[in-house]
């Protein structure tokens, strides 16, 4: 099969986000289970400035952005050690900016920008002797791609009998540009209208993608279903309701190899599922050296490493800090950075409870690795979770999640019951509703579980055991792809 993988960003070239590590890591998956992969990209400033081995080449072609013709340029890369053919797109005026996307306001020409991505990769894809099957998209910034393959590309050889799919990796997100942005993008206005491109006199270049592409996935099953309804879908629960038939949920896989407990750079001691006590007293006693702490409390270890936004139910934190921390049941350790107020909240907390609770205000890649390695429990207790990685990092590093039942946090963490620590499925805690008394419940049930130590040690075990992978991942996209060859495409009217 080949397939022809779009994103405006992936790791190692250019990353703001979690779609940089999916859109990383999936090519090579597929890449693994034999598929002819290519990825494409722009060429970002950061992209070119890592040191990856990237050849310029002679190709180059005017893209029609409006009454303009801006030129593309191709790069090439193949990373060390990758199967995957990268081609940048480059245009200096549009890529070689100092961020991705803007920031903290976002460029005022995102709409160009990522118009002339798109275009540009049917341009080059539209150019090549061998035809593509698949074109994968991902997220607003590739989300003209599916509607260019039918409207404007579809005739071409490598492009006639190619589907396209088109993958949502956060719904808050969806590119949403000014009406008159749609002579930018040189389809005609009659498809402006609400059923396609439009959005309450928005050009949505998301909604675009999902009406286009033949078929649609996210990245958890429980995501898929909580977009088809407000207030998931953000606005487009109507758009994906209605194309139910073709939308999926797929979870992303983790990078096993920079996250392996058994080969962490970031920890002092190397462990597996037998000798995990061992590997996590070690990263206590690192930890806390590391935050002037004589000697490793010990209590349990209970964490929260990630963004500090509304997302990610900071505010619950903060409040389940106020009502146990004074107890002294545990010790809490909290690593992240984002909205001041959410910052200032937590560092009163430590102040608050010095040698119980510990915040550290940063982003700090190794620390977070350390966290893990040291914690019992790590707390996710996202409003919205469309996949969720921390989750899957903590079992690795047997730190059993404590998770609220949203998104991806439902389809990889089984709450511990009678029954589920009985059958040997259990891998983590769920609460259900967003408020801070439910996290607590769920909280003294773990550390009540945690107080029981051959039963902690299965549940720990079990977490330790449970593969994440990519290769689990990228087959089921690969059962997407031949599903969406097999069907129709989509009628486009
Ligand atoms: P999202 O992509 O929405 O931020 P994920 O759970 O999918 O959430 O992935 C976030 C990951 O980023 C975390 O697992 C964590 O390893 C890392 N991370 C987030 N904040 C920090 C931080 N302040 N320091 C180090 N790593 C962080």
């Amino acid at each position: 099969m080949r397939v022809l993988e779009v994103a405006s960003e992936a790791v190692p070239f250019a990353k703001t986000g979690g779609l940089a590590d999916v859109a990383g890591a999936l090519p090579e998956a597929l890449a693994r289970l034999g598929c002819d992969t290519t990825l494409v990209i722009p060429a970002h400033r950061e992209a070119l400035a890592r040191g990856l081995p990237i050849e310029s080449t002679e190709v180059s072609f005017e893209v029609p952005i409006g009454t303009r013709r801006p030129l593309a340029r191709i790069l090439r890369c193949t990373p060390p050690g990758s199967r995957v053919d990268v081609v940048l797109i480059a245009n200096d005026d549009l890529f070689d900016r100092p961020t991705l996307y803007g920031g903290p306001r976002d460029y005022a020409d995102n709409a160009e920008r990522f118009i002339f991505f798109s275009r540009a990769v049917l341009e080059w894809a539209s150019r090549q002797q061998r035809p593509f099957d698949i074109v994968h998209c991902h997220d607003w910034q590739a989300g003209l791609v599916p509607a260019y393959q039918k409207l404007l590309y579809g005739s071409s050889p490598a492009l006639a009998g190619s589907r396209t799919v088109m993958t949502i990796h956060n719904m808050a997100y969806q590119g949403l540009f000014w009406h008159w942005d749609m002579l930018l993008t040189g389809l005609d206005w009659k498809y402006f209208n609400w059923q396609q491109m439009e959005f309450y006199n928005q050009l949505n270049l998301l909604k675009t993608g999902l009406v286009f592409a033949d078929a649609i996935s996210t990245v958890s099953p429980t995501y898929a279903r909580e977009i088809q309804q407000a207030p998931g879908g953000c606005g487009l629960e109507g758009v994906l309701a209605a194309r139910s038939d073709v939308l999926s949920g797929i979870v992303n896989g983790i990078d096993t190899a920079a996250w392996n407990p058994a080969d962490d750079r970031h920890i002092p001691r190397h462990y597996g599922e037998r000798d995990f006590a061992e590997g996590k007293y070690a990263a206590r006693v690192a930890l806390a050296a590391r935050l002037g702490h004589a000697a490793p409390d010990a209590r349990p270890l209970v964490a929260f490493v990630g963004r500090l936004v509304g997302q990610k139910g900071v505010e619950l934190v903060v409040e389940l800090l106020g009502r146990m921390a004074g107890a002294g049941r545990a010790h809490f350790m909290i690593l992240g950075s984002g909205e001041p107020s959410s910052e200032l909240d937590l560092a009163r907390m430590a102040a608050s409870f010095p040698g119980t609770v510990d915040v550290v205000i940063g982003y700090d890649e190794g620390l977070a690795h350390l966290v893990q390695a040291a914690a019992d429990i790590t707390l996710v207790p996202s409003r919205f979770e469309p996949c969720g990685l921390t989750q899957l990092y903590a079992q690795r590093y047997g730190s059993i999640p404590l998770v609220r039942a949203t998104g991806g946090l439902v389809d990889t963490v089984v709450d511990a019951t009678p029954e589920t620590l009985e059958d040997g499925s259990a891998s983590g805690f769920v609460f259900e509703g967003f408020d801070a008394a439910a996290l607590e419940h769920a909280l003294v049930r773990a550390l009540t579980l945690h107080a029981d130590g051959p039963a902690w040690q299965r549940l720990v075990r079990h977490a330790m055991r449970l593969d994440w992978s990519w290769g689990t991942s990228a087959l089921e996209y690969l059962r997407l792809f031949e599903r969406t060859l097999a069907a129709a495409p989509v009628r486009t009217g």
